[in-house]
């Protein structure tokens, strides 16, 4: 088959663009299937591609469209690995209609091959099977912060990427370990990175064009940076893994007025909860977790250092062991599923887009699924035909008011903060 070269056409816009002289650039190229597909990029890329990289050099055609092919090869031949990797020439030029175009040559010691050239279009054509739905514009602009970046707080990520939301900050301070892999977007590639990191590669996958800055930070012990991105944000999100996190977070939100979602998993993933707060409008995570309204809902132990940090510091490692029982990917799913639906609908909130009806559903602040009839949803009765009583893989909606004794937001009971 003719080789197949895949080129970012922004890539190509900037190359374009430049003024002077024609300079050979150092790119890089990644082949797949026997080097028949490559994706080009003229410099670095943003992510970690896969792939078995080889040698990019792209250079552009003058104004009339004329490149010294001849003299092009020449000086490139020199560079031709001797372990028989290619080297992908990319020559970037003008259409008969002024358009952007990009022709492609794979040399190798063998000789010279033309290959087909695709580009990936730019961000207002990547995500347009989403409008309708979606007001992608608007969305472009919005700033998410995403607490936690493990099984419930990657898949949000990254879905909230493919929605083309266009500017991300994701905060842990984890590496991703074997024991994560089953659970996680990220998989074997990624062992031992930093999930941050990891799940923004994925993430640029999807949205080539996000920016997404990451902060390797423990959120309990850099509350000033937190408070920064929390302030310069449009949504909270957090996923992470401990109540000391989410106390912090709740009391940076409300400070900055900044709406937030906390999700979680209870116990082996029986099933789950989701909390909007709206700050001063409806209950804060206080008051839900200190009412004493849903206790009895453990928290999910998918973690060493969440069993460490409940239990006495000379027990031993086996019963350490014993108290990590994680659900599976399935189960977390539609908790993770459930928050991408509310920050859709919050990000939107003001649009007029295919989200308006389903944020006039979302009245409540407080969801609960539950995946197995046990734990918190032993007694509960069998699904089978009936939908009017509490069964698994529903959606409960729970009347939650705020709390005027909340030691966070009680005692400003009016629409906004007291100053
Ligand atoms: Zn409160």
């Amino acid at each position: 088959m003719t080789p197949l070269v895949y080129v970012l056409e922004e890539q190509v816009r900037d190359l374009l663009s430049q003024m002077g002289d024609v300079h050979l650039l150092d790119g890089v190229a990644y082949g797949f299937d026997d080097w028949t597909v490559f994706h080009a990029y003229t410099g670095k890329p943003s992510s970690t591609p896969a792939g078995f990289t080889c040698p990019c050099v792209a250079t552009r055609s003058d104004a009339t469209g004329f490149i010294d092919e001849e003299k092009l090869m020449e000086q490139v031949r020199g560079h031709i690995d001797p372990d028989g990797r290619p080297i992908v020439v990319l020559v970037a030029g003008t259409d008969t209609r002024g358009s952007p175009s990009c022709r492609a040559l794979i040399l190798t010691g063998k000789g010279v091959a033309g290959a087909d050239t695709r580009f990936v279009p730019r961000r207002s054509e990547l995500f347009t099977r989403n409008t309708g739905l979606l007001e992608v514009s608007a969305l472009a602009d919005k700033k998410v912060v995403i607490v936690g970046l493990g099984s419930g707080g990657s898949p949000i990520a990254l879905e909230l990427a493919r929605a083309g939301i266009g500017h991300f900050t994701l905060m842990d301070f984890d590496r991703l370990e074997l024991g994560n892999i089953s659970r996680h977007v990220c998989g074997v590639n990624d062992l031992g990175r930093y999930k941050t990191l990891a799940v923004r590669d994925q993430m640029l996958q999807k949205n080539p064009y996000a920016d997404v800055s990451t902060l390797e930070i423990n959120v309990n012990q850099s509350l000033s940076q937190v408070e920064d991105a929390v302030a310069a944000c449009d949504l909270l999100i957090v996923a992470s893994d401990n109540d000391q996190s989410r106390f912090n977070l709740n009391q940076i939100s409300l400070n900055n007025n900044k709406v937030a979602l906390y999700g979680r998993a209870i116990t082996r993933a029986a099933g789950g909860d989701v909390l909007r707060v709206r700050p001063w409008k409806g209950p804060c995570y206080n008051c839900v977790f200190s009412s004493g309204l849903i206790d009895g809902r453990e928290e999910e132990m998918s973690q060493k250092r969440q069993a460490l940090a409940v239990l006495p510091a000379y027990i031993e490692e086996g019963k350490i062991n014993t108290m990590i029982q994680v659900g599976l990917s399935s189960d977390i799913a539609p908790i993770a599923n459930m928050m991408v639906k509310m920050a859709l609908v919050e990000l939107s909130r003001g649009i007029e887009t295919g989200m308006s009806t389903v944020d006039e559903d979302l009245a409540s602040d407080f969801y609960v699924w539950a995946n197995r009839r046990e734990e918190a949803y032993a007694n509960w009765p069998r699904m089978g035909f009936k939908w009017t009583h509490p069964s698994i893989l529903r959606w409960y909606g729970a009347r939650i008011d705020r709390d005027p004794d909340c030691l966070v937001c009680g005692g400003h009971l009016e629409e906004t903060p007291a100053t």
